[in-house]
């Protein structure tokens, strides 16, 4: 199928240069009413930076009744 492993994936995306940027952005995210579990802090390969990526709204992953 596509072959897009190469390149930059996080083209135009908010870059952190360091974690702690990223989790205090995710920090104010939060703050700003966002879930912290659809927030997600991590280091880039492609740009040596960090981001901070969200998660779809229906991510069912666990589902507990
Ligand atoms: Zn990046």
């Amino acid at each position: 199928m596509s072959t897009e492993t190469k390149g930059r994936k996080c083209a135009g995306k908010r870059r952190y240069r360091t974690l702690q940027q990223a989790l205090a952005t995710v920090e104010r995210l939060v703050a700003a009413g966002a879930y912290r579990e659809r927030l997600n802090a991590y280091p880039c390969q492609f740009c040596g930076g960090h981001h901070v990526g969200h998660l779809g709204p229906n991510t069912g992953r666990r589902k507990r009744t």
